[in-house]
C-alpha cells in the first residue's frame, strides 16, 4: 500500500468521521478488532449493552441528515423520560425545574435560595469562565438547589469537590429554567422539556455500535484493526506500531486521550510534559444487568445525587430499543465514577449496588439476573479544573506546529458527545483537505 497522506489514530466516532469525510489518502489505525471506541456495543445472551447509555443528541442540520442516511432507517427517536431519585421520591429531570413531589422543606429551601440568587444577580451575572462550579451554582440556582442536588451529584460524578471544578463546561449540559418555570415546577408536575437532550435517537438494532459500523463499512480496506500505535516520532513524521512496523505521515489525526498521545511522543519538551501532568480525568465503571422481567421501569434513566447510593445514574436500554433485550426481559446500566488512581472493588460494590436498586424500587428482590457484566471506562470525563484550559492551549499550540491534530472527546480534552465527535472529524477532514 502506498503511504497515506493522513494517518488517523482511533476508530471511535471522531476518527471514523474524519476518515469518512476525507474520502481518500488516509489510513485509519485502530487498536481494537472493531470500530466504535466508547460507542461500541456488546452482545451477551440476547442482550445488547453499550458502554453505559449512548444516545444520539442530534441538533446540527448536517448530522440530522447524515446519521439517518448512514443507518438507513435503523433509528428510533424518543422524548426523554429522565428522573432524579432523592428523599425517597422520583422527580422529573432537571431537578432545578421540577421539585414538585419532594418534601415541603426541601422545595422551600430550593425555591427560597433560587429567588435570593436571582435578586443578587439582578445586578449582574458572573461569567462562567472565571468562577468555580460551586460559585456558579450558588449564583445561578442558590444554596438549596446546590445542597439538595448540584453539590452531591457533581461530587459523585466528577470525583472532585465542586469548588475544584470550573464552570466552563456547564453550557449546554445544565439547563437554566426561568423564575416562572422554577415556581411552576415547584407547585405542579411540570412536563415541559428542558435541555439539549430533550429528544434523542437510538438505533433500533445493533446498539449504538450500529452507527460506527455504518461509517466503517464505507471506509473499506483503509481501516486497519488490531493495530496499536506505541510511539510517535514527530520529528520524522512517523509512527511506530506494536509489531515494530513504521508508517510515515504528512498529517497525523489523533483521537487518543491527550495524556496518552503525549506519552507516546518521543523527545517531548519538558515544559509540555509538565503540562501533560496537569490534565485530570475520572473513570467510570459500568455494571450491565440483564433482568428476567419485562418493563422493570418506563424511564430512560435516573440520576442519584445521594451518597447512600454508590452509583450516580441508572439507565434502561430496553426503553431505547425493544430489540436490546430478549422477549420478557429488561436491561439496566448502572454507572459508578472513580478516580483513575483507585480501582473499585466489584465484589464489595455489587451487593451495595443491588441494595440501592431494591431501595429505589428499580429492581425487586425476586428479580432473576440473567447477565451481570462489568465494563471499565478508564477515560470518562475530563476534569475542568483551573489548569485544564491553559494546559490544553499550550499543548495544542505545540501539536499544530508538528502537523498533529488531536480531536474528539479525549483528543480535544473536553466534555462533548457523539454529534460533536462527528462534526470535529468532518471539520478536521475539511481543514486538511
Ligand atoms: C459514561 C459516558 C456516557 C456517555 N454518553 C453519551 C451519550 O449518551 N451520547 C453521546 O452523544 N455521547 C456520550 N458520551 C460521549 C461519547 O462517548 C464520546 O463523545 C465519543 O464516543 C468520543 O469518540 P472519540 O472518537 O472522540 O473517542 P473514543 O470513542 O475514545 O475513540 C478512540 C479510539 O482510539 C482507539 N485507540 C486508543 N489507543 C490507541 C492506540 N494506541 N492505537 C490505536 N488506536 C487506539 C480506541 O480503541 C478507540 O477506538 C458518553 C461518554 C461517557 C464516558
Amino acid at each position: 500500500m502506498t503511504p497515506a497522506r493522513v494517518l488517523i489514530i482511533g476508530a471511535g466516532m471522531s476518527g471514523l468521521s474524519c476518515a469518512y469525510h476525507l474520502k481518500r489518502d488516509f489510513l485509519l489505525l485502530e487498536r481494537e478488532g472493531e470500530p466504535g471506541g466508547l460507542s461500541r456495543s456488546i452482545q451477551v445472551a440476547g442482550f445488547t449493552f453499550d458502554h453505559t447509555g449512548h444516545l444520539l443528541h442530534l441538533r446540527h442540520p448536517y448530522t440530522t441528515r447524515l446519521v439517518p442516511r448512514l443507518l438507513k432507517g435503523n433509528l428510533l427517536t424518543h422524548q426523554r423520560n429522565a428522573w432524579i431519585y432523592s428523599h425517597g421520591v422520583f422527580t422529573r429531570y432537571p431537578f432545578q425545574a421540577n421539585t414538585f413531589g419532594l418534601p415541603r422543606k426541601v422545595v422551600k429551601e430550593c425555591v427560597e435560595g433560587f429567588l435570593e440568587a436571582q435578586m443578587v444577580h439582578i445586578r449582574g451575572r458572573p461569567s462562567s469562565s472565571r468562577i468555580s462550579f460551586h460559585e456558579w451554582v450558588l449564583a445561578t440556582f442558590g444554596n438549596g438547589f446546590g445542597r439538595h442536588f448540584f453539590f452531591p451529584y457533581n461530587q459523585k460524578l466528577w470525583t472532585v469537590p465542586p469548588h475544584v471544578l470550573t464552570a466552563e463546561w456547564v453550557a449546554p449540559f445544565v439547563p437554566r429554567p426561568t423564575v416562572e418555570e422554577v415556581l411552576t415546577g415547584a407547585f405542579t408536575d411540570q412536563t415541559k422539556a428542558f435541555g439539549y437532550n430533550a429528544t434523542f435517537s437510538y438505533p433500533q438494532r445493533g446498539g449504538i455500535q450500529a452507527l460506527a459500523w455504518a461509517f466503517a463499512r464505507r471506509l473499506g480496506i483503509r481501516v486497519r484493526y488490531h493495530t496499536e500505535i506505541v510511539q510517535i516520532r514527530w520529528k520524522r513524521q512517523e509512527v511506530v506500531l506494536s509489531n515494530g512496523e513504521r508508517l510515515r505521515y504528512q498529517w497525523l489525526v489523533s483521537t487518543l486521550p491527550l495524556p496518552r498521545l503525549l506519552e507516546t511522543m518521543e523527545e517531548l519538551p519538558s515544559s509540555l510534559r509538565r503540562r501533560a501532568q496537569q490534565l485530570r480525568w475520572n473513570s467510570v465503571l459500568c455494571l450491565n444487568l440483564g433482568v428476567a422481567r419485562p418493563h422493570v421501569s418506563d424511564k430512560h434513566w435516573v440520576y442519584f445525587p445521594e451518597r447512600q447510593f454508590p452509583f450516580y445514574r441508572v439507565g434502561f436500554s430496553m426503553n431505547f430499543s425493544p430489540y436490546s433485550v430478549p422477549p420478557g426481559c429488561s436491561s439496566l446500566y448502572v454507572e459508578f465514577a472513580h478516580s483513575p488512581a483507585t480501582q473499585l472493588d466489584r465484589f464489595q460494590l455489587f451487593p451495595v449496588a443491588l441494595q440501592g436498586l431494591y431501595r429505589s424500587g428499580l429492581l425487586q428482590r425476586s428479580d432473576a439476573l440473567r447477565v451481570i457484566q462489568w465494563l471499565p471506562l478508564p477515560f470518562a470525563y475530563v476534569i475542568y479544573d483551573r489548569h485544564r484550559t491553559p494546559a490544553v492551549k499550550d499543548i495544542f499550540n505545540f501539536l499544530r506546529r508538528q502537523r498533529i491534530v488531536s480531536i474528539g472527546r479525549f483528543g480535544a480534552w473536553k466534555y462533548s458527545y457523539m454529534e460533536e465527535a462527528i462534526l470535529d472529524g468532518k471539520a478536521t477532514a475539511e481543514a486538511i483537505a
